[in-house]
């Protein structure tokens, strides 16, 4: 197995240019996974570590842009108060050990319907920036992951960064496992608030074969929220907004959980995210 290590973005797209049959490496928290368990033979493996241009994160027309190789741990230190729903969702990965080295733009390229990244980025129309020698494209994260690990990737391109919003209003990020800490989501929900636009972001995780956006709950809800006199939502509209966001599940069963549960779980993480950070849109936080 071929291993290249290349020390400049440019470098890297060239390598994977001349060899497309090499799998990108950043943390290597799922990769190495693979390799271990014999479950991949590549060719060759791409080291992006030395890469330092995929590092960095800044400020992108009014969004921010961070870098494919920017870890979990970063994003919770630098990034918590521009982006808390992806803070809170990182601080659920994994351990310390694999929030130091696990990447966004590792759970973008393993497109897992269960990456913990992946409902924040879902909930604020976030867009992937993909780059090969011929060019770079931006397209929204629901176009770029199009299946359970699938995803719109081209071999000759790598993941250079994503492009998110700053928060305008409260966000959460809230999960189902079956204990406190290194547990791969049962479900998940992330949620934003917009309250200049008057809009709502709702994304389920590990609920469908690809995380989704629960259209008609935040169609529903969006109706409902005093925006201006930041009245407390009813116990009846809290329901609704969790059914609504129920029916937007469509999960298997597995070892985790069976999909009566999941429905059932999302529905109720729905109920209460939304009630957290409704409750912390009144108080003026
Ligand atoms: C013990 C353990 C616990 C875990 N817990 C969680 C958890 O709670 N939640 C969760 O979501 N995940 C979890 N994971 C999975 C993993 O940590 C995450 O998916 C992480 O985001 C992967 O990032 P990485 O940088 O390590 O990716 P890598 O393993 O390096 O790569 C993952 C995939 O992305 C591709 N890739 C990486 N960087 C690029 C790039 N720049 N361009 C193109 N392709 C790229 C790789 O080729 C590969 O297909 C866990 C893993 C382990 C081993």
């Amino acid at each position: 197995m071929e291993f290249y290590s290349p020390d400049s973005w440019r470098e890297a797209l060239e390598v994977k240019a001349a060899h497309p049959d090499a799998v990108p490496i950043f943390g290597g928290t799922d990769v190495m996974v693979d390799l271990n368990f014999d479950r991949e033979r590549p060719g060759g493996v791409l080291d992006l570590t030395r890469v330092p241009e995929i590092q960095e994160w800044g400020h992108d027309n009014g969004r921010l842009r961070v870098g494919a190789g920017v870890t979990y741990t970063r994003i919770i230190a630098e990034l918590g108060e521009e982006l808390p729903g992806l803070a809170m969702a990182s601080r659920t990965v994994g351990s310390p050990q694999i929030r130091n080295r696990g990447t966004v733009g590792g759970n973008l390229g393993t497109a897992s319907p269960a990456g913990d990244a992946l409902p924040p980025l879902y909930a604020s129309d976030a867009e992937v920036e993909l780059v090969s020698t011929g060019g770079t494209r931006r397209i929204p994260v629901t176009e770029f992951i199009t299946g359970p690990k699938r995803n719109t990737m081209r071999p000759d391109e790598l993941i250079a960064a994503f492009l998110i919003p700053k928060a305008e209003g409260p966000q959460q990020y809230s999960k189902i496992g079956t204990r406190n800490a290194m547990v791969i989501a049962v479900c998940a929900f992330g949620l934003v608030l917009h309250p200049e636009q008057r809009k709502v972001g709702a994304c389920l995780g590990s609920a469908a074969p690809t995380p989704v956006r629960a259209r008609e709950a935040e169609e529903f809800i969006e109706g409902v929220l005093e925006w201006d006199s930041r009245e407390e939502i009813g116990e009846s509209a809290l329901g609704r907004f969790g059914e609504l966001v129920g029916e937007a599940a469509s999960p298997i069963s597995d070892v985790r959980g069976t999909a009566a549960y999941r429905t059932h779980a999302v529905s109720v993480l729905a109920r209460r995210t939304l009630k957290w950070a409704w409750d912390e849109y009144r108080r003026g936080e």
